[in-house]
C-alpha cells in the first residue's frame, strides 16, 4: 500500500504517464513535485479515535461512520496522526502563500549555499488575468486591450510595437499580435535579464546571498513539506477556495487529488462537513428564519439593521449562500412580490 502511494504520487507532477499527470505537468512546468514519504491512512484516524472512545466504538460504529462522525464535530487529533511528506517546487510567488501555513515542517532549498533554480515560471499569453473589479486581492477573466499610447503597425515595411511614438518591439504579423503576446515577450526579456544580471555577479565573484537579492519572483524554489492531515486539510479548504489564487490552486488541486487516493473515507467527510458545507451565522439564521415563515418585511428589517446596506459584503455573501442551497434573494423584487 505504501509504495502504491509513493510510485502514484511520483509520475504524477514528472513524467506524464497518466492522464492525471499529464493535464498536472500541463499546469506546473515543475519536474520536482511528488510524494517523498507518508505515515498512517484512515485506519490510523480510526484507530486513534478508538483509543479515546473505548471497544464500545467497534460495535456502534464502522470506520466510515466514525470518521464522519469525528469531522462532523470537529475532533481533530486522531487525523493528526496521519502524516505526508511532499517535495514541492514552487515559484517564489506562490511558495509565500504556502509558507504562511505555520504548521507544516518545510526545509528549503538555499540560495545561500547553492546557485538560484534557473527556471522562471512563463505566463502564455491566454493565461494573463485582468485585475478583480470586485475583489481586490483577486482577478477575473477578461480581454486584454492596449493602452493608451500602444499602437501596432507597418513602419518602412516593417511591423512594429510604438510606444508614445517610439519602437520598443519587432512585430512579425501586425494583424495578429495581441497585447497578451506583448506582455509574455516583455516578460522573457525581463527573465533574461534578471538571469544575466545574477550570472554577472556570480562571474565577478559576488556572493550568492547577496547576488540573489536581483532575482525575481517567478524563480523556482524547492523544499521538502510534512504535514500531518488535520493542518492539510486546512490548508487545502483555505488554499482550493474560490479566493485563492489560481496558481496556489492548481498545486492544492493536485494534493487534492493525494489526499482523496490516500485518505478516501477521511476526504469524503472532509468534502461533505468542510468543503462544501455552508455554514449559516446567528444573524444570518435570523434572517432566514423571517423569510421561512414567510415575513420578507422582518427579514429585511433584521438585515436593516444589522447594516446589510445594497453593497454590504457580508449581505451578499449571505445572498450567496442561500444560492448555493438552491434558496431565493430576499432582496430580488420578484421574491417578495411571490410572498405577498
Ligand atoms: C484567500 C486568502 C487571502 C489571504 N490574504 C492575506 C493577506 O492579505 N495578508 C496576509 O498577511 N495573509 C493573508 N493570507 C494568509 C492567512 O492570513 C493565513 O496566514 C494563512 O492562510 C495560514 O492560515 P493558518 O494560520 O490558519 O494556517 P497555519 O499556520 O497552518 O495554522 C493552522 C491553525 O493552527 C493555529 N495556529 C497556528 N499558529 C498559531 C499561533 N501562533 N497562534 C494561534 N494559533 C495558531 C490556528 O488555529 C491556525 O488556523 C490569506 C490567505 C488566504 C487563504
Amino acid at each position: 500500500m505504501k509504495s502504491d502511494i509513493l510510485l502514484w504520487g511520483r509520475p504524477r507532477l514528472s513524467h506524464g504517464t497518466t492522464n492525471v499527470a499529464a493535464a498536472c505537468n500541463s499546469r506546473f512546468p515543475s519536474h520536482n513535485n511528488c510524494v517523498i514519504d507518508y505515515m498512517g491512512d484512515d485506519a490510523a484516524v480510526v484507530q486513534a479515535a478508538r483509543i479515546s472512545y473505548g471497544d464500545g466504538t467497534k460495535q456502534v460504529s464502522d470506520d466510515e461512520h466514525l470518521i464522519r462522525y469525528l469531522m462532523r464535530h470537529r475532533h481533530t487529533t486522531p487525523s493528526e496522526m496521519a502524516q505526508i511528506k511532499l517535495h514541492i517546487r514552487i515559484p517564489m510567488d506562490d511558495h509565500r502563500q504556502v509558507i504562511r501555513h505555520r504548521t507544516a515542517s518545510v526545509n528549503e532549498y538555499s540560495t545561500r549555499y547553492s546557485d538560484v533554480i534557473k527556471k522562471t515560471r512563463r505566463t502564455r499569453p491566454k493565461q494573463w488575468r485582468l485585475q478583480s473589479q470586485s475583489n481586490k486581492q483577486g482577478s477575473q477573466e477578461g480581454d486584454i486591450v492596449w493602452p493608451e499610447g500602444y499602437e501596432v503597425k507597418q513602419v518602412d515595411g516593417h511591423g512594429v510595437l510604438l510606444h508614445k511614438g517610439r519602437r520598443i518591439m519587432v512585430v512579425e504579423d501586425v494583424a495578429t499580435f495581441t497585447p497578451a503576446q506583448y506582455l509574455t515577450r516583455r516578460q522573457a526579456t525581463v527573465h533574461l535579464s534578471n538571469s544575466d544580471f545574477y550570472n554577472a555577479l556570480r562571474e565577478f565573484g559576488i556572493a550568492r546571498e547577496q547576488a540573489r537579492q536581483n532575482i525575481c519572483i517567478s524563480t523556482y524554489t524547492e523544499y521538502y513539506w510534512c504535514i500531518d492531515v488535520h493542518n492539510w486539510l486546512h490548508f487545502l479548504k483555505l488554499r482550493l477556495d474560490e479566493h485563492a489564487q489560481w496558481e496556489i490552486r492548481q498545486y492544492a488541486g493536485v494534493m487534492a487529488e493525494i489526499a482523496m487516493n490516500w485518505l478516501p473515507k477521511t476526504w469524503a467527510a472532509f468534502d461533505d462537513y468542510v468543503l462544501n458545507a455552508v455554514t449559516f451565522s446567528l444573524r444570518d439564521q435570523t434572517v432566514l428564519r423571517h423569510m421561512l415563515n414567510g415575513r420578507v418585511d422582518l427579514a429585511l428589517e433584521v438585515a436593516k439593521s444589522y447594516g446589510w446596506g445594497k453593497t454590504s459584503r457580508e449581505r451578499k455573501e449571505f445572498v450567496k449562500k442561500l444560492a448555493t442551497i438552491g434558496g431565493p434573494n430576499p432582496w430580488s423584487r420578484r421574491w417578495a412580490y411571490d410572498q405577498k
